[in-house]
């Protein structure tokens, strides 16, 4: 997902308090969106920063959690508030939200107005996920291969048991929720990623959602999700309630 750009306000910072949300660090915006909260029209705030490097990251400009954000809180509320009975709900992507400690303040904020409540996560903070999880409505939590393979896609050690921790909460939290993983043959095969299916739909995951990965390093990887024979995608679908593709 390309990261947009941001609204104007005529809401002066000076015109307020300070508040503890002022110090989240947005990269970038995105206005509405009817897919990244599932049956929500929303606005998506990218989050800067993110422990992570998996190579195949579409948003390299949003890692680096030293980098001021680009759109100010109050522009942001000031948004909102004109969006109002327009808009649903706000996702908190990125990067990872999670990372800052003002996403607190922030989903405090957005529910004060009104709005729903999503985050896409990684789940590299399993503690801080399950300190937020009363604050949101939707959680896509991304489960980036067979536990196995997590270290690796990510370039970080002890990521699997992380995301591990962070699902069980998730699940234990009855927040609705998707699970998803970007897959292209050249991180994981096919037989790897059918174990991967079993392994979700044993631990009580009930929606799982397989997105092609549009690899730099491997031209053509994006087809490979809509080239999976029926018959694999129907193994993959076994035990969960809903099973998607999503496909560029
Ligand atoms: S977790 Fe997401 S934002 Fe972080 S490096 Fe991986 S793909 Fe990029």
């Amino acid at each position: 997902m390309s990261v947009a750009s941001s609204p104007r306000s005529t809401e002066p910072a000076h015109s307020r308090p300070g508040r503890a949300a002022d110090a989240l660090r947005i990269g970038g915006f995105i206005p509405l969106t009817s897919i990244d909260f599932p049956g929500r029209l929303a606005a998506v705030l990218f989050c800067q920063g993110c422990p992570w490097r998996c190579g195949y990251c579409h948003n390299p400009e949003l890692l680096d959690a030293t980098v001021p954000g680009v759109l100010p809180w109050n522009e942001v509320i000031a948004f909102l508030k004109h969006r109002r009975g327009l808009l649903d709900g706000v996702v908190f992507s990125g990067g990872e939200p999670l990372l800052q400690a003002a996403l607190p303040a922030a989903l405090d904020e957005v529910r004060a107005l009104g709005f729903e409540t999503a985050l896409h996560t990684g789940g590299m903070y399993p503690d801080r996920l399950a300190a937020q999880l009363s604050r949101l409505d939707w959680v896509g939590l991304d489960i980036k291969g067979p536990w196995e393979r997590i270290d690796a896609i990510t370039r970080s050690r002890h990521s699997a048991e992380r995301v591990r921790e962070s699902l069980e909460h998730l699940l234990a939290s009855g927040v609705p929720h998707e699970c998803r993983t970007t897959w292209h043959p050249g991180l994981f095969g096919e037989a790897e990623l059918l174990g991967m299916a079993r392994d979700l739909a044993g631990r009580g995951v009930r929606h799982w959602v397989l997105q092609a990965c549009r690899d730099p390093a491997v031209p053509g990887s994006e087809a490979a999700v809509g080239r999976l024979a029926a018959a694999m995608l129907d193994r993959l679908r076994e035990g969960f309630e809903r099973f998607e593709t999503r496909t560029p």
